[in-house]
């Protein structure tokens, strides 16, 4: 298995050296030369299999450079039931016959980003180990991201987190799951100002050639690669755990921000897996739902970013699509390159007819969108007809999911984040608060441990420097 670039200018490479990178050299986005592909045969001898054997059946695939039983005893360590909850590390919720929720938030941040940040966090340890080398991370986060980056780098031998908060910007809860973190690889830094200006501070360090390379900079983002793998991983498992023979045509559904999680049900669906169709459930920031309902794909300005009450989705750019209009397009590196050369410039591009309609009879992809109403809706109707709760994204995924059932077809919801992280819509849901997991319950009580810091540059250059190693 070798790895090349979405926009044809990267030399072949293996998956130790893309795991810790970001983009690709050319601007491109770093994807597998073929997907592996899965008979009938070997689909069913993967059914029934434990979440740890599926994910080592699926990822080693992708995988080449790492020896089979390394890489099975990272996977091993990662998922737990210690970790994850439950031996079935992604238990399903079933609303209905044909009606099933995937329990993906079961991690330490409550979010299915652990599924994949929590596998990441094993392997760069092993992969800097064994090269004898150090990553310094630096990011900046409105809540989600970074704490799931730290809970997967907490203590890892040769990773540092260096993680931007906008000051006062984040949840009583979302600030206790980051800064009550002792670690002493972690660095929590509050910045006065938006998260806006922690972006620009992030940019600005890696803009800094010299700076970025003398000080090992690296990023955990949601284009990441080793992200795309684990998640593949998942889809499987849900697949036969609702499937009643290995051929049943199963839907999926998937509440989106930078297209990621759907992304690898895409690759899971050109592996073998008999997906039929694969919905994109996006809020009022519906630049995707545009893009699956008519060829174009437009991003957008921060300027025209709603905030909504499923926040981890309100994005207006995805970053991973260029990854599924690679596949649609012929996987052809130059055309890619084109068509975003023209998002860049011409601010969007819409895809040819032919192209429109592959996309959706050939790649099986739906979409819809919803509105704070349609959410709130959502988390009252299902807990009052099923009595279960679903957090904001998840009931961004349910009002999708409705639209595109078909009967006698069984359609899988992803559930992204537990309801305990939103606590001010499912109190207007439902009229009190979510329950918290025994797990978190008293972590507002914990002492924290942060540094605040003005929006500066080289502040934070020095503050890195200084503690980089
Ligand atoms: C990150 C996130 C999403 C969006 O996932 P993508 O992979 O970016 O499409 C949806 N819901 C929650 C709760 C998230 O944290």
């Amino acid at each position: 298995m070798q790895y090349i670039s979405t926009r044809g200018g990267m030399s072949p490479k293996k998956f130790s050296e893309i795991l810790l990178g970001g983009l690709a050299p050319d601007g491109g986005l770093v994807v597998p030369d073929q997907y592996p592909q899965l008979s009938a045969d070997d689909l069913k001898a993967l059914a029934g299999k434990s979440y740890t054997e599926l994910a080592f059946a699926i990822i080693s695939r992708f995988v080449d450079d790492i020896p089979a039983a390394d890489l099975k005893a990272l996977i091993d360590k990662t998922y737990t039931k210690a970790v994850f909850g439950t031996d079935d590390i992604t238990p399903l919720t079933r609303l209905e016959d044909d009606l099933f929720i995937q329990q993906l938030s079961n991690g330490p941040t409550l979010a299915f980003k652990d599924m994949a940040m929590q596998l990441l966090g094993n392997l760069f340890e092993y992969v800097l180990n064994r090269a004898g080398e150090e990553i310094n991370i630096v990011g900046a986060t409105s809540g989600d991201t970074g704490s799931a980056a730290e809970y997967a780098m907490r203590g890892k031998k040769g990773v540092r987190v260096f993680m931007l908060s906008p000051y006062g910007k984040m949840s009583p809860f979302q600030r206790a799951q980051m800064f009550t973190l002792q670690d002493e690889n972690i660095f929590n830094i509050s910045v006065n100002n938006m998260f806006d200006a922690c972006q620009d501070m992030v940019k600005a360090v890696n803009n800094d050639a010299a700076f970025k390379a003398k000080y090992k900079i690296g990023a955990v983002n949601s284009i990441n690669w080793g992200r795309v793998v684990a998640q593949v991983v998942y889809y499987f498992k849900g697949y036969f755990a609702v499937a009643k023979e290995v051929g049943e045509p199963v839907d999926f559904c998937v509440p989106s921000g930078n297209f990621g999680n759907i992304c690898a049900a895409h690759v899971a669906r050109q592996m073998g897996l008999p997906i039929r169709n694969l919905v994109v459930a996006t809020n009022e920031n519906d630049v995707l739902d545009e893009f699956f309902k008519t060829g174009g794909y437009h991003p957008r300005g921060l300027d025209q970013t709603y905030e909504t009450s499923s926040p981890s989705m309100d994005i207006t750019k995805a970053s991973n699509l260029e990854r599924f209009v690679f596949d649609l397009t012929g996987r052809d590196g130059a055309k890619l390159a084109d068509l975003w050369h023209t998002v860049e410039k011409a601010k969007g591009f819409d895809l040819s007819p032919a192209d429109f309609a592959r996309m959706h009879d050939e790649y099986g992809f739906r979409s819809d969108r919803s509105t704070h109403a349609d959410r709130v809706n959502s988390i009252r109707e299902v807990f009052n007809k099923y009595g279960v709760q679903i957090d904001p994204h998840t009931a961004d995924g349910y009002h999708a999911a409705k639209a595109h059932r078909q009967v006698g077809v069984k359609m899988v919801i992803m559930e992204t984040a537990l309801p305990a992280k939103f606590e001010a819509t499912m109190q207007e849901a439902l009229g009190n608060k979510p329950a918290m997991p025994a797990a978190v319950a008293d972590l507002e009580k914990l002492p924290q441990r942060f540094d605040v810091m003005d929006a500066d540059v080289q502040t934070l250059k020095d503050y890195v420097a200084a503690r980089a190693g």
